[in-house]
C-alpha cells in the first residue's frame, strides 16, 4: 500500500485514467551498453550526446518526486546501468530512501559484465534483487548474441551477485532459430542454481539487423516444448508486472513468461518509465511522450514536474499495439529498448 500520509492534496497518488494505480517507477540511467545485443541494438550504434542526458543528481530529484506521488519501487535500468559513471552514487542515495521509509525496493536490470565489481556495492547500497539478463550458455552463441565475447564475465558476475546476498532473476530472450534449441537447458541451469527464470518474447523496438518477423518466437511453442522435459504448474504468483508464473516439477522456483504478441497483459499495469533524457514514456509500447526535462531545470522544478506527471498520466494508453498479424509484426516502434529501459 502507497504511503501517502506525506502527500498533500495537490500531489495525489498516481492513478491513471483506467483507475490504475502507478506504483513502480523504471528509469533508463543511460541508453549506453558494453553488449550490442542483436535483438535490442545495431552494431554501430549512434548513442545520445552527453549534454541531453539528466546528470544523476538530477534523476533522484526526479525519482523524489515521483516517490512523493506514491511510487513504491523503482528499477534503474539502461542501456547497460552499471557503465554508467559514478552510478552507485545513484543507487546510496535511492537506497537511503529505504532506510527513510519512503520506498520498498531498489532494483535493476543489468547484463551482469559488471557484477564482479558491483554487486557488494549494490548490495551495500540497499538493493537485494537484480535481475540479469542471459540468453545462453554456450560462448560462441553468446558471442553471437551479444557481439561481444563476454560470457565467462556474465557468469562470474552472476556468482559475485549470489555471494553478495542479493537474490538473482535471470531474464532470456527467446529468439527464433538462435536460442530456441537452448532454452531447456537454460531453464534446468536455473533449476539446478535455485533461481527463477524468465522468458520474453522480442518486440518490434528500434531498427535491427535482422527482420523482426524471422526471429520471433512465440512462447506459446517454447513451452509446449518445455513441458516435454518439465512439469509447469500454472501458479498464481503475480508481481503486478507482465510474466504468467510457472513452478518448475513441483519445485520452489519459478517460470515466468512475459508473451507481450501473444497475449496482452496491460490490464494491471502499475508502471510509469522514464529515458535518460527525462522523457516520461506511459508505455513501452507506444510513441506518446511528455518531457521532464524543462520542467526539471524551470525556476519552479515541483510544481512544473508534477503538472507534467498528471499530464503523462492522462495520456497513459489501455494497452500496447504490440501483435503477430498475417506473419507480419505490428506496433513497431522506432526508438529501441535501450532508450526507455527494459
Ligand atoms: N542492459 C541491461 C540488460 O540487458 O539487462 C538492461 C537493459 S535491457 C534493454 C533490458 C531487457 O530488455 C533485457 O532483458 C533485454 O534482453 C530486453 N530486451 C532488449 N530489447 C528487447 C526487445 N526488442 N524485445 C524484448 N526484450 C528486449
Ligand atoms: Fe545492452 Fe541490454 Fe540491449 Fe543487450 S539488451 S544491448 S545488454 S541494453
Amino acid at each position: 500500500m502507497p504511503d501517502t500520509q506525506h502527500i498533500t492534496p495537490k500531489q495525489k497518488i498516481l492513478q491513471d485514467t483506467f483507475g490504475r494505480k502507478i506504483t513502480y517507477l523504471r528509469l533508463s540511467v543511460t541508453d549506453r551498453c558494453d553488449l550490442r545485443c542483436t535483438y535490442c541494438m545495431a552494431e554501430n550504434m549512434s548513442f545520445l550526446p552527453k549534454s541531453e542526458v539528466l546528470s544523476l543528481e538530477e534523476m533522484l530529484s526526479l525519482s523524489r518526486i515521483f516517490m512523493e506521488r506514491g511510487v513504491r519501487r523503482i528499477r534503474l535500468s539502461g542501456g547497460e546501468p552499471l557503465v554508467r559513471k559514478n552510478i552507485i552514487w545513484l543507487f546510496e542515495h535511492l537506497g537511503a530512501e529505504i532506510s527513510a521509509g519512503n520506498l520498498d525496493e531498489l532494483t535493476l536490470t543489468t547484463n551482469g559484465t559488471q557484477l564482479r565489481q558491483m554487486a557488494k556495492p549494490l548490495y551495500d547500497a540497499g538493493v537485494r534483487r537484480i535481475n540479469i539478463s542471459l540468453d545462453t550458455l554456450d560462448p560462441v552463441l553468446f558471442k553471437k548474441i551479444t557481439r561481444r565475447d563476454q560470457l565467462s564475465v556474465v557468469l562470474d558476475g552472476i556468482e559475485a551477485a549470489l555471494s553478495a546476498g542479493l537474490a538473482v532473476k535471470i531474464n532470456t530472450v527467446a529468439v527464433k532459430g538462435i536460442n530456441d534449441a537452448e532454452i531447456a537447458s537454460l531453464l534446468q541451469w536455473t533449476q539446478n542454481k535455485g533461481l527463477d527464470l524468465t522468458l520474453i518474447e522480442t518486440m518490434p523496438l528500434g531498427t535491427v539487423s535482422d527482420a523482426r518477423e524471422d526471429t520471433y518466437m512465440p512462447l506459446s511453442v517454447v513451452k509446449d516444448q518445455l513441458d516435454q522435459q518439465f512439469t509447469l504448474t500454472p501458479s498464481a504468483y503475480r508481481t503486478g508486472g507482465p510474466a504468467r508464473y510457472f513452478t518448475v516439477n513441483g519445485g520452489t522456483n519459478k517460470l515466468g513468461l512475459i508473451t507481450p504478441l501473444t497475449n496482452n497483459f496491460c490490464d494491471g499495469c502499475n508502471r510509469m518509465r522514464v529515458t535518460c533524457t527525462g522523457r516520461i514514456y506511459m508505455c513501452l509500447g507506444q510513441d506518446n511522450h511528455v518531457d521532464l526535462r524543462t520542467a526539471l531545470r524551470s525556476d519552479t522544478p515541483t510544481e512544473s514536474l508534477n503538472a507534467c506527471i498528471d499530464k503523462a498520466l492522462g495520456e497513459k494508453p489501455k494497452r500496447h499495439d504490440f501483435a503477430m498479424i498475417d506473419g507480419k509484426m505490428q506496433g513497431k516502434i522506432s526508438r529501441p529498448m535501450s532508450q526507455t529501459g527494459g
